[in-house]
């Protein structure tokens, strides 16, 4: 479905990731794992049309889609849910989750559709659909964010540390609910620096130092590894 090859980025001349050849396929359940800085986000930026990339390709689907428009991409099919949520903060639930629906604005049954979707996978969002997005806990924002970007009805979604700074008891909860997302049809491709919680749920996996691919596998290669569980599960 995505196939990312031998890709380069560069903010200026210094080279953030260099050589990424990454695969997923139809259904496909992948993490991205590393440290800070050790070139998730800009893997996705490069995917979302959000910074060039200086080498190599990204093809979905089987077309090649390096350089296209952010909003083009999203039309093709693939949906990023922001690290840091991005929701926006004035507007209520209801609002937030139709604003994700841009791309299907004149599909006004399928928004509705949508919506219950969303609600039945998070009931929280349904009892505080009046609310300020604002108003809403740490955890419960994440659940927005994400539920925001399965209004773009995504064939690929890109979660990027949808974990960071939440409890242990909500990032479980949440993990439950993506890999529900993905048992129900949405390939998803998760950034994640949580391996722990991560493997549990993925089917692959690649870890990033610096810039590079070091390690790949599935979950069960990786949670057995001894570098990545030294580096990333402790123990
Ligand atoms: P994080 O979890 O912090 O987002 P990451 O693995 O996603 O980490 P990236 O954000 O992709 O890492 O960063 C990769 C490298 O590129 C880092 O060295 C970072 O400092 C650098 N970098 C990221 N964004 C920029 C930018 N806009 N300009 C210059 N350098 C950047």
């Amino acid at each position: 479905m995505l196939e990312i090859n031998r890709l380069s980025v560069k903010y200026g001349a210094y080279t953030a990731i260099s050589n990424v050849t990454i695969e997923v396929g139809q259904g496909d359940f992948v993490v991205l794992l590393g440290s800070n800085g050790a070139g998730k986000s800009t893997t996705f930026k490069a995917i979302s049309g959000l910074q060039k990339p200086s080498e190599g390709e990204i093809v979905f689907e089987g077309t090649p889609i390096q350089g296209l428009s952010p909003d083009r991409i999203v039309q093709s099919g693939i949906v990023q849910c922001a690290e840091g949520r991005k929701l926006f903060p004035q507007m209520t639930v209801y609002e937030n989750l139709t604003m994700g629906a841009y791309v299907h604005r004149k599909k006004k049954k399928v928004i509705k559709q949508s919506i219950e979707e969303v609600y039945d996978l998070f009931p929280i969002l349904h009892e505080k659909k009046e609310d300020a997005a604002g108003s809403l806990s740490g955890g419960q924002q994440q659940m927005l964010a994400i539920g925001r970007a399965l209004m773009a009805k995504p064939k690929l979604m890109l979660l990027d540390e949808p974990s960071i700074g939440l409890a242990p008891l909500i990032v479980e909860q949440m993990f439950d609910v993506i890999q529900k997302i993905n048992k129900d049809g949405t390939t998803i491709l998760l950034a994640e620096q949580n391996a722990n919680a991560a493997l549990k749920i993925a089917d692959r996996g690649y870890v990033f130092e610096n810039g590079s691919i070091v390690v790949e596998g599935t979950s069960e290669e990786l949670f057995t590894n001894e570098a990545v569980r030294k580096a990333y599960i402790g123990a």
